[in-house]
């Protein structure tokens, strides 16, 4: 089905005030107005390491205190970080709309922490490890770590429970993300570059399976020319346009 672009944002406003089921998609942009850099930023490095060469299975074998310094780096810096007026416009729909789900590709626990309730975390979450040897998980907030890597009871190594590049996502997470796509009216994509597989096919089951596209992101994509509405500009100055302010 094709739909007319449009630019306006009380049209905007009023897609989503008209929405049945609503799922909103987030990647590192929503976060980087609290203070969590992106990867793909400038500020996305870490000493000379690109995330793709710590964030990697392989990386971890090979050297997984470097990889635990990173990770215990990132829990440092995302602990100092609070949600942001994006994140709370997001709360806002879930409180106001009839079915509002988040499917987000960020690790920092930021939508729960702003108190939105249906989270799916295709990338798992940075508060939380997992035992090597058992597989069991569980939540950890120890920040710093008194030695590295961390180990757990049974004696073996902790890692992130996060999902590294090149890893399979969790796949229950992930068919519940695509059912909620192809059954929601309106899918708000905020801050992702749409170009980590498989979450940026997302909106594009969404889009054929009837939904309208609303994308808020201050760089072109490549889902820009196909979203209904793309709003050149930052997650906090969406939330301000549609009326939510930080503090
Ligand atoms: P990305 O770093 O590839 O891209 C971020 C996107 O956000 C870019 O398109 C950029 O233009 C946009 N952006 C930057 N500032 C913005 C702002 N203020 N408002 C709105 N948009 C803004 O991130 P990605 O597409 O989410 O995916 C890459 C991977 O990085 C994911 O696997 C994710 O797990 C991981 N990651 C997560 C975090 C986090 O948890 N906060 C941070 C960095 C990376």
């Amino acid at each position: 089905m094709y739909h007319k672009p449009m630019t306006d944002i009380t049209k905007v406003r009023d897609l989503i005030r008209n929405s049945k089921h609503t799922v909103v998609l987030t990647g590192a942009g929503i976060s980087a107005e609290s203070g969590v850099p992106t990867f793909r930023g400038t500020d996305g490095l870490w000493r000379k390491y690109r995330p793709e060469e710590l964030a990697t299975p392989e990386a971890f074998h090979r050297d997984p205190l470097t990889v635990w310094e990173w990770y215990q780096w990132r829990r440092g810096l995302i602990a100092e970080c609070h949600p942001n007026a994006a994140h709370q416009l997001v709360v806002s729909w879930e409180k106001n709309l009839p079915h509002v789900s988040v499917v987000t590709q960020n690790v920092d626990g930021l939508h729960r922490l702003a108190g939105s309730t249906d989270v799916m975390e295709l990338h798992g979450n940075i508060w939380e490890v997992r035992c090597t040897r058992e597989g069991t998980v569980k939540e950890d907030r120890t920040h710093p770590f008194s030695s590295l890597p961390p180990l757990c009871s049974c004696g073996a190594m902790l890692r992130p429970n996060v999902v590294w590049f090149g890893e399979s996502l969790p796949s229950a997470v992930l068919e519940r993300a695509f059912e909620e796509v192809q059954t929601a009216d309106l899918c708000i994509v905020i801050g992702t570059s749409s170009m980590v597989q498989p979450a940026a096919s997302l909106p594009y089951h969404g889009l054929s399976s009837g939904a309208r596209v609303i994308e808020v992101n201050p760089q072109h994509t490549p889902l820009t020319g196909h979203a209904t509405v793309s709003l050149p500009m930052t997650a906090v100055q969406f939330a301000e346009a549609l009326g939510i302010h930080e503090g």
